[in-house]
């Protein structure tokens, strides 16, 4: 699902934030990247979704070639990912639900379709009661489970988080962890960033660590 041979990322003002990383994750995978603050993380994920280029090397995601991706081949294979974030960069000028529909606006779904999609996703992170709210009312787990909603709600194959448990409590991260695990469970392939090592742990699951943009460690 993703490939990553021999890629690099120097950023035009500094040094490699990656060098040489080589890796697969197979469809259905979940794994975890871990590595300290600096390390890379973010770059590797930026990669992913086609928010930076790689100075060298190939990656390829859902079958398709990074590199000989069209300019009108990019929005379709960003709809095959789902992205969540730490501080989940909601709209407060919006309700929950609208929230949610927006990924959904903007593949161009019915009304009808994309309400009903809707509810299925805030459904699925036990949020459905609460859609008419302006998230700005919600606790910070319920907030990032909005986000989850709305990084899910147009199944995407690949599902990416960038440290989705920094701003919480150990509880609330590990029913973060857990609805992660639900989607993998269904074929979603995940792969989260964080550095919450205690956490990792009890997962259980493939972890990758990258240390000054090397990949020093997988397994
Ligand atoms: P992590 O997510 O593990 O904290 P990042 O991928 O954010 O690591 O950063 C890796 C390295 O790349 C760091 O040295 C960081 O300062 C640098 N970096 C990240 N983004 C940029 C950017 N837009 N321009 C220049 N350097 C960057
Ligand atoms: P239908 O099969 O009736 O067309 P959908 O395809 O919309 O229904 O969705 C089937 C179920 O899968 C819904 O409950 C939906 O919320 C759920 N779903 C949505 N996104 C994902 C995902 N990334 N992983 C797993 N299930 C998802």
């Amino acid at each position: 699902m993703i490939h990553f041979e021999h890629v690099s990322k120097r950023y035009s003002e500094g040094h490699d934030a990656l060098k040489d990383i080589c890796f697969t994750l197979q469809t259905g995978e979940l794994a975890f990247l871990t590595g300290h603050s600096g390390a890379g993380k973010s770059t590797l994920l930026k990669l992913i979704m086609l928010m930076e280029q790689p100075t060298a090397g190939h990656i390829q995601v859902c079958d398709q070639q990074l590199t000989h991706l069209g300019r009108h081949e990019i929005p379709f294979l960003r709809r095959s990912i789902g992205v969540v974030f730490q501080n989940h960069q909601l709209l407060f000028d919006r309700t929950v639900f609208e929230n949610v529909a927006l990924p959904l606006q903007i593949c161009g779904y019915s009304p009808q379709d994309a309400a009903r999609r809707v509810r299925a996703a805030l459904d699925k992170v036990g949020l459905l009661d609460r859609e008419k709210m302006n998230p700005l009312a919600l606790s910070s787990g319920e907030q990032q489970r909005v986000g989850i909603a709305r990084a899910i709600v147009h199944k995407p194959k690949v599902l990416l988080a960038d440290e989705p448990t920094g701003n919480l409590d150990p509880l609330l991260s590990e029913e973060i962890m857990r609805l992660f695990e639900q989607f993998n469970r269904v074929g979603t392939t995940v792969l989260i960033a964080s550095h919450d090592l205690s956490l990792i742990k009890r997962m259980g699951r493939r972890v990758m660590t990258l240390r000054s943009g090397r990949l020093i460690a997988d397994g």
